[in-house]
């Protein structure tokens, strides 16, 4: 069943597990802020809130072209991000170094609050 495989298949044990888990994470959710509930709504005073911004820039040019759109007669269509590189290098390839940025802002970020 896992990663599309035949799923009229009888579920193996895995099956369950990633299943049960993916229903604790789900029903662990809080609806007003995504992160589990046991975090957001726990009164333990360690526990502290700081909030970080997390930019997509696809959302971000959708909401500049809706802004533009705006004024516009036909609003017709719904605007979704398509996604090219000004040298033609295949996307695929900005995986691995996106990931590697990430890690070592985590790392750093980790430093700091030490
Ligand atoms: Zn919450």
């Amino acid at each position: 069943m896992i990663l599309g495989g035949d799923n009229r298949k009888k579920w193996s044990n895995l099956d369950v597990l990633v299943m049960q888990a993916y229903q604790i994470v789900k029903d662990e959710r809080c609806s007003q802020c995504g992160v589990p509930r046991w975090l957001c709504r726990n009164s333990d005073p360690r526990i502290q809130v700081r909030v970080k911004v997390d930019e997509c820039y696809a959302k971000q040019e959708i909401d500049k072209f809706e802004e533009r759109r705006r004024k516009d007669d036909d609003k017709s269509g719904i605007a979704y991000p398509e996604f090219y590189t000004t040298d033609g290098t295949p996307l695929h390839e900005f995986r691995r170094a996106y990931y590697e940025q990430l890690a070592a802002e985590r790392a750093e970020d980790a430093e700091e609050n030490d």
